[in-house]
C-alpha cells in the first residue's frame, strides 16, 4: 500500500549562507538511500517571478530545469546530488505566488472575498508545498525555505508551515539550521544565537523537530546536550554539521549522527538496516584519493563562487571519475589582452570560456579563444563561450574583422552569431530565452557520439542567439564543423573544430545535466583531454 507522504522542512536561522541547499539535499540522498521517493522543492521569499532577470552578483547561477525554468542554483544541487528531475513546480518565489492569487482574484475566483496575506496567500504556498497539482506520489516532499527567519519577507512562509504542521500532525516535521560560532577571544563556541533563532521559531508556532548546527569546528557532546535541553528538541535530533573538506562529505556525515534514522523516527517511516549508499561512497573514496591534479581556466566575467557553480561543480566531478583533483583557476575576462593573454593561461591544462549576457569582458573572451585555438589547448566554450568561439573564426581565420553577435554589434555587416527569428518580436525579458531541453541529433560516427554515447542527446538551454547558418558552409570548409544540430529547428547546438585535441563550444549549458552519479560525458572527455599531457 502506498504511504502517505511526508513533509519535510527545511528553515535557516541567525545568518543567511549555512548551506540549507546541501542539507535538503544530503537529506534527500540519504532517504533515498532508504528506497524512499522524494523530491525537493525551494520557496524563496523575493518579489520576481523566478531569478532568470538578476545578475549572478545577486543571486549566483541561474539554473534552469528540463521544462526550461530559470530557478535558483539550490536546485542545482538538489540535481546533483539525488539526481532527480526538478520542473517549474520545484522553485516557488514570493512573486510567483502573489501572481497566482492576483490572477485568480481578476477571474473573479473568490467570489467578492476580500484577499488577504491569511488565508489567501497562505493557502497558495500551502497548496504548492504539499504539491497537491503533483500527479506523482512523493514519500518525502521536502521543503527549503530560503532566507533566514524572523525576515519580514519569509513570515507567510512560516505562518503556512506553521498550518501544515497542525493540520498532517506526524507527518510534518520541521529541521531548522542554525549557526554556532567561536568566539576566539572567549575561546567558547556560543549557542545563544541558536536558542535565539529557536526562540524566534516558537513565537511563530513552530518547534523545531530538528536541529543542525552549523559550526566551523567539531562540537563536543556536552554543548548539543545543552543545545537539545534548552530549545525542546531530542538529543539524537541535535546533530552538527561541521566543514568538511568537500559538500559531497556531508550526506554521509549527516548519516554518521544518525540523521536519516530521526527524521524516519520522527515521521514514523521504517528504516532500514543498511541504507545503500555504496556508490555514493565509491565516489568519496576516488574523490578522497585523487592525487594527481589538472588545473583548468574558467575565463569569465563573474568572480564569484557561485556565478558558474554547476560548472565548477561538473569539472570536479569528471575530475573524480577520471582520478584527478581539479583545480580551477579564474581567468577575468575584461582583464585580458592580447599582451598578457600567455600569462594569464600559463600553466592552464584546459580552458572553459563561460556563458554570458551583454558586451562587457567579451574581446578578452575572444582574445582567449584565439590563444587556446592557435596552441591546441583544450578548450569548451559554453553558450556564450561558443558563440565567441564562432565570432573568434571568423574574424581570425575566415577574415571578417567585423564579425560579431547581434547581441554585442547591432549593425555588423558580418552577424555570425545572430537573433534567434522566435525571439524577435519578444519585449519582456523575464522567461522568454529559449529555455529548457532541445534535442541535439549528433554526427553518426562523430566524436561527439563516440563521447556522449548516443546520437540524440537532449540538452538544456538558456540563449536569445544562435548560430547563423548562412555561414556555415564557409565555417565547415574551413575546418569548424556543426557537430550537434537541432533537426526540427535546424539549430547548430554544436560547434567543433575537429583537427585540434578538444576544442568544443555548445550552444547549450551541458553542466545543468551532471550529477556525483552521472557525470555529464562532454565534462568528462573534456578533463580526459585536460589531463592527457601533449
Ligand atoms: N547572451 C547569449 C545569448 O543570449 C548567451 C547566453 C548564455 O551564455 N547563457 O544567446
Amino acid at each position: 500500500m502506498e504511504q502517505q507522504t511526508r513533509y519535510i522542512f527545511v528553515t535557516g536561522g541567525v545568518v543567511s549562507s549555512l548551506g540549507k541547499g546541501i542539507i535538503s539535499s544530503s537529506i534527500g540522498r540519504l532517504l533515498m538511500a532508504h528506497g524512499y521517493k522524494i523530491t525537493i522543492q525551494k520557496f524563496d521569499p523575493y518579489i520576481n517571478i523566478d531569478p532568470g532577470t538578476l545578475n549572478p552578483y545577486e543571486h549566483g547561477e541561474c539554473y534552469v530545469t528540463m521544462d526550461g525554468m530559470e530557478t535558483d542554483l539550490d536546485l542545482g544541487h538538489y540535481e546533483r546530488f539525488t539526481g532527480i528531475r526538478t520542473t517549474r513546480d520545484n522553485s516557488v518565489t514570493t512573486g510567483r505566488i502573489y501572481k497566482a492569487v492576483i490572477d485568480k482574484e481578476r477571474k473573479g475566483d473568490y467570489l467578492g472575498k476580500t484577499i488577504q496575506v491569511v488565508p489567501h496567500i497562505t493557502d497558495e504556498i500551502k497548496r504548492r508545498m504539499r504539491r497537491e497539482f503533483d500527479p506523482e506520489h512523493y514519500d518525502f516532499i521536502i521543503t527549503e525555505v530560503g532566507g533566514t527567519i524572523g525576515d519580514i519577507e519569509s513570515a507567510p512562509f512560516m505562518e503556512a508551515i506553521r498550518q501544515l504542521r497542525w493540520e498532517l500532525g506526524q507527518r510534518a516535521v520541521n529541521i531548522h539550521l542554525t549557526y554556532v560560532p567561536y568566539l576566539k577571544a572567549a575561546g567558547e563556541f556560543k549557542t545563544k544565537p541558536t536558542q535565539h533563532s529557536v526562540k524566534e521559531m516558537q513565537s511563530m508556532g513552530i518547534q523545531p523537530d530538528i536541529l543542525i548546527l552549523r559550526t566551523e569546528y567539531h562540537l563536543e557532546g556536552g554543548l548539543l546536550a545543552k543545545v537539545a535541553s534548552f530549545c525542546n528538541v531530542d538529543l539524537d535530533c541535535v546533530v552538527q554539521s561541521e566543514d568538511l573538506p568537500s559538500i559531497y562529505d556531508v550526506p554521509v556525515n549527516m548519516q554518521r549522527q544518525g540523521l536519516d534514522k530521526a527524521i524516519l523516527r520522527k515521521t514514523g517511516m521504517p528504516a532500514v538496516a543498511e541504507p545503500d549508499m555504496s556508490r555514493w561512497n565509491n565516489y568519496l573514496e576516488r574523490m578522497h584519493s585523487a592525487k594527481d591534479e589538472v588545473t583548468i581556466g574558467l575565463v569569465g566575467k563573474y568572480d564569484l563562487q557561485d556565478a558558474y557553480k554547476s560548472i565548477r561543480e561538473s569539472m570536479y566531478l569528471a575530475g573524480v571519475y577520471n582520478d584527478k583533483k581539479v583545480r580551477i583557476r579564474f581567468v577575468n575576462s575584461e582583464e585580458i589582452t592580447s599582451g598578457n593573454i600567455a600569462q594569464a593561461l600559463e600553466g592552464l591544462d584546459g580552458v572553459c570560456v563561460c556563458p554570458g549576457f551583454g558586451l562587457r569582458g567579451i574581446e578578452g573572451k575572444i582574445v582567449a579563444v584565439e590563444y587556446c585555438r592557435t596552441h591546441d589547448i583544450p578548450t569548451f566554450g559554453i553558450c556564450l563561450g561558443m558563440q565567441m568561439m564562432v565570432i573568434e573564426f571568423a574574424r581570425n581565420v575566415l577574415g571578417y574583422k567585423d564579425a560579431n553577435s547581434r547581441e554585442m554589434d547591432e549593425v555588423t555587416p558580418h552577424n555570425v552569431i545572430d537573433m534567434m527569428e522566435d525571439q524577435k518580436n519578444i519585449s519582456n525579458m523575464g522567461g522568454t530565452m529559449r529555455l529548457g531541453a532541445y534535442a541535439c541529433q549528433l554526427e553518426e560516427g562523430g566524436r561527439l557520439a563516440q563521447i556522449y554515447g548516443s546520437t540524440l542527446v537532449h540538452e538544456r538551454h538558456r540563449h536569445r542567439y544562435e548560430f547563423n547558418n548562412m555561414y556555415l558552409k564557409e565555417y565547415e570548409d574551413h575546418g569548424m564543423k556543426c557537430a550537434g544540430r537541432n533537426q526540427e529547428s535546424d539549430l547548430v547546438e554544436i560547434v567543433e573544430i575537429p583537427q585540434l585535441r578538444w576544442f568544443i563550444g555548445t550552444q547549450f549549458h551541458p553542466e545543468y545535466q551532471s550529477t556525483v552519479l552521472h557525470p555529464h560525458p562532454l565534462f568528462m572527455s573534456f578533463i580526459k583531454a585536460a589531463s592527457e599531457k601533449c
